[in-house]
């Protein structure tokens, strides 16, 4: 499970998504760039921020 908050790259937004593919968090995250941040463009530095940022979780039962 790989679990991604907004929080790590735009401080004080709480918004965060969790799902079983890497390549699926970074399409909801670019996403919420868009809608909620404003970003029309999504440079490929803004998509390795967001990468690196991903966590594995475990998932809960
Ligand atoms: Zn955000």
């Amino acid at each position: 499970m790989k679990e991604y908050h907004c929080g790590t790259l735009v401080p004080g937004c709480d918004w965060h998504t969790r799902h079983e593919e890497e390549a699926e968090v970074i399409r909801r995250a670019i996403e919420h760039m868009r809608e909620a941040h404003g970003e029309t463009v999504i440079r490929e530095t803004m998509v390795e921020a967001i990468r690196s940022r991903i966590q594995n979780v475990r998932q809960a039962a």
